[in-house]
């Protein structure tokens, strides 16, 4: 049977277009689906552009894996397509003493997963590096990093259209049904609404990520995890930056926490805090502003009285509810859902845009080795 298109991915987002990449790289037609007017503009827009080295991850998991995996491969990309990035360090920092065993335990777990370059710093060599910093000890991780999110988005773009690929916005996907011999038909809403054929479907829709998989006919609502939207709100310091490296605080539960980068304009930016809510809503409350300078000057004690402004927000798609553990990404083949073809993310949260090209390769390898 001959199909308009080898493959359709939903979401033009970093992970959709890094599919649709990895994709197209082995000779298929793709056929990227977004539902906005502009690509890039859901969660890879609200985040704060940290290329992670993978400390955190448990080793093994596909956060571990994909996040140092994808970390190699996006430096190289960036470098090769000469998109802004800044490979600046990181230092996770125990403000007090009892704070260290809390550090020390992300060394071991950062060493168990392969990161390289990572040090030991006492909170004197830390200073010597950041003098603005209270540090009683850090660890040093040399392959953390900042990048330009949206110039990474459209050189993808950009490699999906050279190789023949079509990348479609206002489009929204709107349901697929399986055929008998394979494949899946698709619906595309929109000004442009239409039906095509594809032998392959990569679902990669973000915050959508349940509402995408329901409208797939035969997909098992029991293979839908729960999702939640963890909110998360970042403010602007207005002043010179105090830091050249990103600051981090040992993390929250269920998130990295609320951490310091000098964003690739110079700008310090604080953020993002972590609660969970309803709708998406990206308003940030300017009387978090108090919470954030007592955080802050843990490790920033000299940060001045309102020199804070609000910013922006993101929202994460979890897969945990308050107080749950925070599962690994879940990227749902057939074994799943006993759907040819069709390979369904969920809980692309943080590390997903550090991990997006490996994501890639995996989700592309899964269909291509199986279809
Ligand atoms: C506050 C915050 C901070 C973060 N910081 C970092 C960080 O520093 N480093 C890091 O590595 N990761 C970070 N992350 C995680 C990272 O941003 C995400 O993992 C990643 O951007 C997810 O990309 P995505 O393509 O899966 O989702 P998205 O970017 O949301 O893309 C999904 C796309 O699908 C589209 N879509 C939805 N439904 C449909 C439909 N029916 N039809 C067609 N299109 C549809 C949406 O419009 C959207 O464009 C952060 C996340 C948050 C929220």
């Amino acid at each position: 049977m001959s199909f308009d298109f080898d493959a359709t991915v939903v979401g033009a987002g970093a992970v959709g277009l890094a599919c649709g990449r990895a994709l197209s790289k082995r000779g298929l037609t793709v056929l990227v689906l977004e539902k906005e007017r502009h690509i890039g503009q859901g969660v890879s827009s609200r985040n704060s552009e940290v290329i992670h080295g993978g400390l955190y991850y448990p080793t093994g998991s596909l956060k571990a894996r994909l996040c140092v995996e994808g970390r190699r491969a996006l430096y190289d990309f960036l470098a090769s397509r000469k998109i802004d990035y800044r490979k600046c360090g990181k230092l996770v920092v125990a403000t007090q003493e009892a704070e260290v065993e809390r550090i020390e335990a992300i060394f071991e777990q950062a060493t168990a997963n392969g990161v390289e370059g990572l040090e030991h710093l006492t909170g004197a060599q830390a200073r010597a590096l950041e003098p603005e910093l209270n540090a009683h000890a850090a660890i040093l991780s040399p392959e953390s990093g900042l990048f330009d999110s949206h110039g990474y988005m459209l050189a993808l773009q950009g490699e999906i259209e050279d190789a023949g690929g079509s990348v479609v916005v206002s489009a929204p996907f709107e349901g697929a049904e399986p055929l008998p011999g394979g494949g899946l038909s698709v619906r595309v809403g929109g000004e442009g609404a239409m039906q095509v054929t594809s032998r392959l479907l990569v679902t990669a829709p973000g915050l959508s990520a349940q509402t995408v998989a329901a409208t797939i006919v035969g997909y098992p609502a029991s293979d839908i995890p729960a999702g939640h939207f963890g909110k998360g709100v970042y403010f602007r310091l207005v002043g010179k930056a105090p830091f050249d490296r990103l600051i981090y605080p040992p993390p929250l539960p269920g998130a990295l926490g609320t951490h310091y980068r000098k964003d690739l304009g110079g700008q310090a930016v604080f953020g993002p805090d972590l609660a969970y809510v309803e709708t998406e809503d990206y308003s940030v409350d300017p009387a978090k502003a108090e919470d954030f300078t007592t955080y802050i000057r843990r490790f920033w004690p000299s940060l001045p009285d309102g020199a804070l402004t609000p910013d922006y927000a993101g929202i994460r798609p979890k897969l945990h509810g308050p107080g749950e553990s925070q599962p690994d990404f879940q990227l749902h083949g057939r074994e799943h859902h006993s759907i040819d073809g069709l390979m369904a993310l969920f809980g692309i949260e943080s590390p997903g845009l550090t991990s997006s090209l490996a994501i890639g390769e995996a989700v592309a390898a899964a269909l291509t080795e199986t279809a």
